[in-house]
């Protein structure tokens, strides 16, 4: 029998996560997907080989233009994102080298808000630039600067919302609209918010970008990541993807896949437990500062109460009166989450941003992009709240 098509338009987000994308009876009668371990797929005749080039036949050719696995989980993620299409990568790096290099060419310029993953912005100001790309870096929520910063050679704006890890939050119609007045495509990545939270597409964004490896695989396994728009826009990034080779082993697309079966409700308790632990923190004697969308103090709660459901696991803070030395000594204190990068996981992960990412950063460009001595980023997992929050109180008053 065949299924109803479950869309995110008809159907809960959990029965998305658990069920789309996929055919209700596979191989060999097995509820889950199967491993295509196949670098190549099989044509029975040359006839076969016409038939797919010709008639544009739906099925594999070569692993690195897809696998039957990888088009079960791009299906999922356009299905989790309402979008009509997805690529996957093989890091969410990946995927925003894949779009930069698709849509920019020598003489064209891209419009950040400076506050970001590092290393995207990395790639575009250090690394197009070599090709003749201009990168003009912004600051974040400002959109009349966004806005003055657009001129006839600006081809894409790109943020984040949350931005990382100062969590501020984009007004993605103003942005939007910003793109749609110039004429200039937009990219959003919405790694911190996940489609749970987030969903960009609705607000008239072109592309929504994610690092699969944190929220949506959720288990600190993997590396993947994603790209959603339409199918018309995605076109020649997909083919660009299929030149660099950017693609997921048939195990990483397993593993994601079933990462994702759960995505729902580990989003549930990322939401539940990151606000509990941020009330926490802000009425603890040590804190400084609490960064977090769904605190009622944070510079953007209004603008993340319009356009949010939820407001997930990160957290950044400031430790009160305290020097680098002092604030590592919370960080090595606490028993429950692990040092380490990254975020979205089932287990929490606790860092500092000043050691960990920006460590031979100088103090100019560490001031630049707000990256205090005394900041520390904590990525809520999914353990229990009031078990994370009796070891945060313990680290804090050790
Ligand atoms: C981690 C991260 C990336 C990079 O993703 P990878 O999967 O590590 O390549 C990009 N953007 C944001 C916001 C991230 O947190």
């Amino acid at each position: 029998m065949a299924s109803k098509k479950i869309t995110n338009a008809t159907h809960g987000i959990s029965t998305v996560a658990v069920q789309a994308g996929e055919a209700h009876q596979k191989p060999g009668h097995s509820i889950t997907d199967p491993i295509f371990c196949a670098s190549t797929f099989t044509f029975s005749d040359t006839d076969a080989i016409i038939r797919f080039i010709e008639e544009k036949e739906e099925r594999e050719e070569y692993g690195r233009y897809g696998n039957p696995g990888e088009k079960v989980a791009e299906r999922k993620l356009a299905a989790l994102e309402g979008s009509e299409d997805a690529i996957l990568y093989s890091s969410g790096m990946a995927a925003m080298v894949g779009l930069v290099m698709t849509k920019l060419n020598a003489g064209d310029e891209v419009v950040f808000f400076d506050e970001c993953y590092h290393r995207s912005r990395e790639f575009c100001a250090k690394h197009m630039s070599r090709f003749g790309v201009i990168t003009r870096q912004v600051k974040a929520c400002d959109y009349d600067a966004m806005e003055a910063a657009i001129n006839d050679k600006t081809k894409l704006l790109i943020s984040e919302s949350p931005t990382n890890p100062h969590l501020s939050i984009i007004d993605l119609d103003r942005f939007a609209a910003i793109g749609k007045k110039h004429g200039v495509e937009t990219l959003i990545d919405a790694t911190l918010a996940t489609p749970y939270n987030l969903k960009p597409i609705n607000h008239g964004v072109d592309y929504v970008l994610h690092s699969a490896t944190k929220y949506l695989a959720g288990h600190n396994d993997l590396l993947a990541g994603v790209i959603a728009g339409s199918t018309e826009q995605l076109e020649p990034v997909r083919k660009l993807r299929g030149i660099m080779g950017a693609v997921n082993s048939a195990h990483n697309i397993y593993l994601l896949l079933r990462g994702l079966k759960t995505f729902s409700l580990r989003m549930q308790q990322h939401n539940k437990s990151g606000l509990a632990v941020a009330q926490f923190l802000e009425t603890h004697p040590r804190v400084e500062k609490v960064y977090y969308p769904g605190l009622e103090s944070h510079k953007y709660y209004d603008v993340a109460q319009k356009t949010m459901s939820g407001f997930g696991g990160l957290i950044t803070f400031l430790v009160k009166d305290a020097d680098w030395r002092a604030t590592a000594n919370i960080v090595d204190a606490v028993t429950i989450p692990r040092i380490a990068p990254s975020l979205g996981g089932v287990e929490s992960l606790i860092e500092q941003p000043l050691v960990m990412s920006y460590y031979e950063c100088s103090p100019e460009d560490r001031a630049r992009f707000g990256i205090q001595d005394n900041m520390i980023r904590l990525a809520v997992g999914i353990e229990d709240t009031d078990d994370l929050i009796e070891d945060l109180k313990q680290a804090l008053e050790a």
